[in-house]
């Protein structure tokens, strides 16, 4: 039997398409000034292997004009053109795509930029449009064509006079209904916006003609109207520049530039990767914690470029919860894209980079720690109890990335120390790494229970953070040396001699124990001797997993 073709109702495809795949109406700016730059690119291609072709740079560029008047926004391109039957394919066949074409046609692999591979980002114009022109002329034709299209209706196509090869594509801009507004898009303000936040690397100038208030010479308040034609976009990423050309100061104006906060960054990290998965990213670390971040509204992620051109603006997949103060970005060409260009089709590549940025970002701050100890700390009281939450989140399955970031107060250094700097300093005869609970470093101080401790001259950790003891709990152990509490009922201090007073001394003070867990009933579990009181008559300890300050907690919180 004869296979039959599906037939589709090709006018509602492309109203559905248009009005379902992007989630924002100004996308469609991106999706042309792409198609400029994959139409300038493949001339460029061709001069690289075509001896009568040259390629001079100033020669290539975008063109951004909106013309209020006549509600029309043009995008030219000085780029490859198209002839009449390239229009009829690529224009007049939902997506099809004849920028993959040409990628596979001249087998082009690694390092080319073209954006175009789906065949269906021209048509987002309809979003905007009631009428989409595009007058042509291909790269080796004397002919100029015209095609004309009101979206669902079909398109026409016509020879037309054009001087220089390139496309010009016009829009003709739909009114404002009650609904929507659509004037935004002729407002020159509105569209170098929206060229700086999704095109801004785009390889070609992306220019326009800019309307400024200028102080006019030889005058002093008299103000004039100049118009300007201005490169919108900067072309040139930073994050693909050299290293060694950069500065701090650079890093600190993109961070600025990004809006990714208002205080200047502790520490940049540059990272261009060429491995399984080709990425560039500049990260942050900032000074300040953001005023919302420890409340719902805050947002975890990264920007995210494809080859250039914004996809997402905070990836949050990118950065683990634990490291959610990272601001900065992501660029990578290996990224497979869902249609729409707004989400990712497969995650294995953003898995992949993510898991990389994670260690990335743990070495640099051991390094921050190791060489600008200031500066680690100011990072640390930032955003330290982020880290330990990381600890306890996940079951303790970050432990090993973490835990030599972590740092507490010490009561012999009486300053802020890592784990590995306490163990270094522990005698040889102390068997555990102790610790104190409590609201503050001088309420801690006072507590009897560290008294023992304190008078041997062990160093202990103190934890004033809710957070502290549940993630040390979920450690367990540093370097095989066991947390523990001076609140638990075994200190591994008590020597053999000492321990036979304390229960000769238990046994014959039999009566009065049991007098006194009578009058505390249902309070105590059990009352002892203790060996390792000095100053103080009574303290209170524990010999469960939880401790009376994690209990507090515990009970504190909402059911
Ligand atoms: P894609 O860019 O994913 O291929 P589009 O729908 O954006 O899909 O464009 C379809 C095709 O139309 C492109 O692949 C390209 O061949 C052609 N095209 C679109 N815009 C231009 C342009 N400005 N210059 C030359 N060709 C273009
Ligand atoms: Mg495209």
């Amino acid at each position: 039997m004869a296979k039959r073709q599906f037939k589709a109702e090709s006018k509602r495809l492309l109203e559905m398409m248009i009005n379902s795949i992007y989630s924002q109406k100004e996308i469609f700016l991106r999706e042309l000034i792409s198609n400029a730059s994959d139409a300038i690119d493949k001339i460029y291609y061709k001069a690289l292997t075509d001896e009568s072709l040259t390629f001079q740079q100033d020669q290539y560029y975008i063109k951004v004009t909106a013309d209020k008047e006549n509600r029309t926004l043009t995008i030219s391109d000085t780029g490859i053109g198209m002839t009449k039957e390239e229009l009829e394919n690529n224009l007049g066949i939902i997506a099809k795509s004849g920028s993959l074409a040409f990628k596979s046609e001249n087998e082009m692999k690694d390092g080319q930029e073209i954006i175009g591979q789906f065949g269906v980002g021209f048509y987002s114009a309809f979003m905007v449009a009631d009428v989409v022109t595009v007058i042509t002329k291909a790269l080796g034709s004397d002919e100029a064509f015209k095609w004309e299209s009101k979206g669902a209706d079909g398109y026409t196509i016509k020879t037309c006079e054009k001087d220089h090869v390139g496309t010009d594509i016009i829009i003709k801009v739909k009114e404002n209904t009650e609904e929507e507004t659509y004037d935004e898009y002729l407002e020159e303000h509105r569209l170098s916006s929206i060229i700086k936040k999704y095109s801004d690397f785009i390889r070609y100038p992306v220019k326009m003609d800019i309307t400024e208030q200028k102080h006019k010479e030889g005058t002093e308040n008299e103000y004039e109207e100049v118009t300007e034609e201005q490169v919108v976009n900067s072309m040139v990423p930073i994050w693909r520049k050299n290293k060694s050309e950069l500065t701090d100061e650079d890093y600190e104006n993109f961070y600025k530039e990004k809006h990714y906060g208002f205080d200047k960054p502790l520490k940049h990290i540059h990272i261009s990767v060429d491995g399984a998965v080709r990425y560039q990213s500049i990260l942050y670390i900032p000074e300040q914690m953001p005023y919302d971040y420890y409340s719902k509204e805050f947002e975890k992620g990264l920007e995210l470029y494809s080859n250039g051109v914004l996809i997402m603006e905070k990836c949050a997949d990118l950065v683990p919860d634990y490291f959610s103060f990272v601001k900065g970005m992501v660029d990578s060409e290996d990224l497979s894209l869902n249609i729409s260009r707004e989400m990712l089709q497969h995650d294995r590549q953003l898995k992949l980079i993510a898991k990389n940025i994670k260690k990335k970002i743990k070495s640099q701050l051991l390094s921050l720690l190791k060489d600008d100890r200031e500066k680690y700390e100011k990072f640390y009281n930032a955003f330290g109890r982020q880290l330990k939450y990381g600890v306890y989140s996940d079951f303790g399955s970050n432990k090993d990335l973490l835990q030599d970031l972590l740092m507490f107060y010490s009561s012999t250094e009486k300053k802020l120390v890592t784990i590995d700097e306490y163990v270094s300093r522990m005698p040889e005869e102390q068997k555990y790494i102790y610790y104190a609970s409590g609201e503050s470093n001088e309420r801690i101080e006072k507590l009897p229970q560290t008294e023992r401790l304190t008078d041997k001259g062990y160093e202990i950790l103190y934890f004033t953070d809710e957070v502290d003891e549940f993630a040390i709990k979920m450690l367990m152990n540093y370097n095989d040396k066991e947390f523990k509490s001076v609140a638990s009922g075994d200190l591994g201090i008590e020597e053999e001699a000492e321990q036979n007073q304390a229960e000769t001394e238990q046994k014959n003070n039999e009566a009065m124990f049991m007098y006194m867990k009578d009058v505390l009933k249902g309070q105590v579990k059990d009352i002892k001797v203790s060996t390792r009181l000095k100053r103080h008559p009574v303290c209170l300890s524990t010999d469960g997993e939880v401790s009376i300050e994690m209990e507090k907690i515990l009970k504190s919180m909402p059911d």
